[in-house]
């Protein structure tokens, strides 16, 4: 009898007790000041009011199964993106595909690799899988191909990768992620989390279209949290091969993807104004932010994303991560610890309202200045 089954009550399976819970950006600033959430790459403008809509629209028929398969929403996808509507599936929030894939491809024992500041969801779902996270380091902050296929072992199965990642806000160039899939054995599963893709100005960057579609090994995440303003919702996708697709299709819930979610889901994606409206507003504020604050002597690493990663003196305990998020906290900036990502002295803070994002760089001002 293994020592589980004289437990004197029941026990979880191994792994589940390694993770440490998930903690969300805070919502909360000091009483009475006014509430500013930059801690959880929300976007400031809010969703498509064609999606507020729909949404509104689907309480006359509450009683009602959503369609299992996310019909229309794939459809809406497979539009808006050139792609083959057999080649997608739906999740609840892309946070729900993450683990169908860990749960899916992972036996205990596998392991899975990410990256030393990567995405904290990918070693959650890991180790609910059973499977054993592998830590590849990073270079500058950014993903390192090299170190992630040094670790590449008989037990390899997912290779997870932000890209760009969250919460340094850096990416990795398509030649890259190609060199990193070329480097893989076919049987190792590449997922290229993309949650951000939509912001990203750069010529070398792609979010794995083409990839997912050449090959056998890769699949592409994406999400309505970020740039769709549809965070409350809970809406993933995914674009892989089909027999990827059929396997997690099995596995998921029956109705994973509820009714709101769909039909705000199609308005949303179909609103390419709203879109490039987000993008502008990053595209303005993100060199704003970036040189501001680095003119008051801090380091924020470049970022490709609706949010930046802020560096504080190492050497000056008045002006450490924790005394600037009290700081701010005080004046209703509320930005996102990153402790938990391994960076103590750093915060996120995502780019808000030009309004909070004046806020901020003036607060951060007084905060570097004072004696
Ligand atoms: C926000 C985010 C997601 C999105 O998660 P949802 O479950 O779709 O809300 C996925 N990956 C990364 C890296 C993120 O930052």
């Amino acid at each position: 009898m293994s020592a589980s089954n004289s437990a004197d009550r029941p026990v979880p399976k191994p792994g589940v007790m390694d993770i440490a819970a998930y903690v969300p950006g805070r919502s909360k600033a000091a009483p009475g000041v006014k509430l500013w959430k930059l801690s959880s790459n929300e976007t400031p403008l809010g969703p498509s009011p064609t999606a507020v809509a729909a949404y509104e629209a689907v309480a006359s028929n509450l009683e009602r199964y959503p369609d299992g398969s996310a019909t229309d929403l794939r459809q809406a996808i497979a539009e808006v993106h050139g792609l083959n509507i057999d080649n997608l599936i739906c999740g609840n929030g892309s946070d729900e595909l993450l683990g169908l894939l860990a749960n899916t491809y992972l036996a205990p024992g596998d392991e899975a690799i990410f990256t030393e500041h990567g995405f904290l969801v990918y070693k959650i779902q890991i180790l609910a899988a059973g499977g054993t996270p592998v830590v590849a380091p990073e270079t500058n902050y950014q993903s390192d191909v090299d170190a992630i296929l040094e670790r590449i072992t008989d037990r390899t199965r997912i290779v997870f990768l932000a890209n760009p990642n969250n919460p340094t806000g850096t990416y990795i160039s398509d030649e890259e992620v190609r060199r990193l899939h070329a480097g893989l054995p076919k049987h190792v599963l590449l997922v290229l989390d993309a949650a951000y893709a939509e912001y990203v100005r750069r010529n070398d960057y792609s979010a794995g279209i083409e990839l997912v579609s050449g090959h056998d090994n890769v699949v592409m995440t994406r999400t309505f949290s970020k740039i769709h303003g549809l965070a409350a919702l809970r809406i993933g996708w995914m674009y892989g091969p089909i027999h990827i697709i059929d396997a997690l299709n099995r596995v998921r819930g029956p109705f994973n993807v509820n009714a709101a979610a769909i039909a705000s889901g199609v308005a949303a994606i179909r609103d390419r104004a709203h879109t490039d409206k987000a993008v502008a507003h990053n595209e303005t504020w993100l060199p704003v932010l970036t040189n501001a604050l680095t003119d008051i002597g801090l380091t924020v690493t470049p970022s490709v994303g609706n949010f930046i990663l802020i560096h504080f003196p190492k050497d000056d305990p008045r002006r450490t991560a924790a005394a600037a998020d009290a700081y701010l906290t005080k004046r209703g900036y509320v930005l996102r610890a990153v402790a938990g990502y391994g960076l103590p002295n750093a915060l996120r803070m995502t780019i808000g309202p030009a309004e909070a994002n004046e806020g901020v760089i003036a607060a951060l001002t007084e905060f570097m200045d004072r004696g």
